[in-house]
């Protein structure tokens, strides 16, 4: 059979453990780096890979992970979404000049 359409890599044996762990570190608290600089700061309950296995890298080390919040990871993964969505090679279309600009 081929695959059925799996867009996310198996999470690794363990995983429950693994993400306890990292929302114990973090302390439960997104890590999120917003512009003002700083951490999110809202409660976490969710651990997301800061590469993504869609990017072909498996790393479930904890260097890897952090903890996020639901709207902050909602985000995250949208933007994956997209950014694979608009990995289309685009046509550059050259500027042209107007003719009216012309003396
Ligand atoms: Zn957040």
């Amino acid at each position: 059979m081929p695959g059925q359409g799996r867009r996310t890599a198996p999470l690794p044996k363990g995983w429950p453990r693994i993400r306890a762990r990292i929302l114990r570190r973090d302390g439960h608290v997104c890590q999120w780096r917003v512009a003002t600089g700083g951490i999110c700061g809202e409660p976490a309950n969710q651990v997301d890979h800061k590469v993504n296995a869609a990017s072909g890298v498996d790393d479930h080390s904890d260097a890897n992970l952090w903890a996020l919040c639901k709207w902050h990871h909602d985000q995250k993964t949208g933007r994956e979404a997209s950014a694979v969505a608009h990995a289309r090679p685009s046509r550059a279309r050259p500027a042209e000049a107007h003719p009216g600009l012309l003396p």
